[in-house]
């Protein structure tokens, strides 16, 4: 049986977020700016080991995928042939009582507004168009219009080819990307869940038609392993399919990898048989030949595209809610009770792999810390920390997540070693600079 949602879990969350510097609503001092945020000092670790460990695994440890860094800002005929500017809707209702608007696919019940509780309220629905659209050039209209991209997939579809011609891949291969993409979302909602900025993280990979299917399984199972390696329990995470009238304009199955957030599962990654929809459309569109003539067989196809779409900044989100902790535990180093909260992150995805952290400031523990310093960050992503109490520092770290604590003191300039703390366990060991490396590295690899 599945565990519980805990809606307790969303506030103490955005509070940590806020308290320790991962994410900040955007432009604050001005009273903020609902749909967007900013992820700061340690926020932008934690997003960056994201997006690491995904391109680790889909390109680094495979040689079947390569990436791309495809332009943000399209011209038209691109949205206009991959079906977006048709197609890329959202059904918006707006009541007539309180003026809310909603996306209609959305509502718990169609006939009650959730706001002000209005019934048979709604306006019929509109269909509503996602993509955010802009002019290039200082002439602002027809003709020069551009969309910022809503999805980073077409980058990989129009340079198909290319890729084909430049990286002597042949299907079933695979192009990866990330970066940001950008939704005029109607709602907004749950803190970085859903913002009309974010980060994806997509692999096009293209096979022959007849494998179709059994590629669609193959990464549905490898996507769901990635979150489980990472340290997300596998009874917060499901994969669902979706019924025939949920699937998107281009797809023939589509699978949701969810997690339970606070509010119940919701979607962190959608895997699709994008079918050869996409480069249909694109052939068709720019005239261009997207194929491939398979030697083997002698014959020419048009091949079918899984695709693993999955959200950066909403995967960090469901990092953070995966990891947070709570429990009593004795005072280290006093034996009372106290609570602390500890975020229980992977190793690769801990903003930080160890702090280092001198006793005193007394400039004689400098020097053996910037010798641990020296030796750790070329390797690590480290933070340093001399001020306040030595507990209060390791609660510090606990919040950020961060697995390991090496604390100078002064016996460390008698016996040249350092006391290493687990976050998990708070257990301590004496460890020689000398062998520190040795230590830390089948813990941290
Ligand atoms: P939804 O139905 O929630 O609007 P979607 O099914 O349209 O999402 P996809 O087009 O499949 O989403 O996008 C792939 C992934 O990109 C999603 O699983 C999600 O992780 C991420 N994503 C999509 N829209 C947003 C958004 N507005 N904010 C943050 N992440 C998003």
């Amino acid at each position: 049986m599945s565990p519980a949602p805990d809606p307790s879990l969303f506030d103490k969350v955005v509070n940590l977020c806020k308290r320790r510097g991962f994410v900040f609503p955007s432009a604050e001092i001005y009273g903020g700016f609902r749909s967007t945020y900013d992820y700061g000092p340690v926020g932008v670790l934690l997003l960056r080991n994201v997006k690491e460990a995904w391109w680790r695994s889909m390109v680094q440890l495979r040689h079947d995928i390569v990436g791309l860094d495809a332009a943000i800002l399209s011209p038209p005929a691109i949205w206009e042939a991959s079906g977006h500017l048709q197609n890329f809707t959202d059904p918006l209702v707006d009541c007539r009582n309180c003026r809310e608007r909603f996306r209609l696919d959305k509502l718990d019940d169609p006939g009650e507004c959730p706001n002000c509780h209005a019934k048979g309220s709604f306006t019929e629905a509109r269909h509503f168009n996602l993509m955010f659209k802009t002019y290039a050039g200082p002439v602002e209209g027809a003709g020069n219009e551009v969309y910022l991209r809503p999805e980073t997939a077409q980058g990989m579809f129009v340079n198909f080819k290319n890729v084909l011609e430049t990286s002597r891949k042949r299907p079933p291969f695979g192009i990866a990307q990330i970066g940001k993409s950008f939704r005029n979302e109607i709602t907004p909602s749950n803190f970085v869940f859903r913002t009309r900025e974010f980060e994806q993280m997509e692999m096009e990979y293209f096979v022959p038609p007849d494998e179709a299917d059994k590629w669609f399984d193959y990464w549905c199972d490898e996507r769901m392993q990635w979150y489980v390696d990472l340290g997300i329990p596998e009874d917060q995470l499901r994969l669902r399919p979706h019924d025939e009238e949920e699937l998107s304009h281009y797809s023939s199955a589509t699978s949701d990898v969810e997690f339970l957030f606070p509010w119940g599962w919701d979607e962190l990654e959608g895997i699709a048989n994008r079918t050869d929809y996409d480069l249909r459309q694109h052939a068709q569109a720019s005239g261009e030949t997207l194929d491939y003539f398979d030697p083997a067989l002698g014959e020419r196809y048009v091949p079918y595209v899984i695709e693993p779409a999955a959200g950066a900044t909403r995967t960090a989100m469901a990092f953070l809610m995966a990891a947070y902790d709570e429990e009593e535990v004795a005072r280290e180093g006093q034996g009372q009770g106290e609570s602390r909260t500890v975020l229980r992150f992977h190793h690769r995805i801990a903003p930080y792999q160890v702090a280092v952290l001198p006793l005193s400031k007394k400039p004689e523990l400098q020097e053996p810390a910037n010798e641990v310093l020296g030796l750790l960050q070329p390797r690590y992503t480290c933070d340093y920390d001399e001020t306040q109490a030595i507990g209060r520092r390791y609660r510090r770290q606990d919040e950020l997540g961060t697995p390991w604590c090496v604390t100078i003191d002064f016996e460390t300039l008698d016996d040249r070693a350092v006391t290493v703390r687990d976050r998990d366990s708070m257990a301590q060991d004496r460890v020689p600079i000398d062998g520190l490396l040795d230590h830390l590295e089948p813990k941290l690899s």
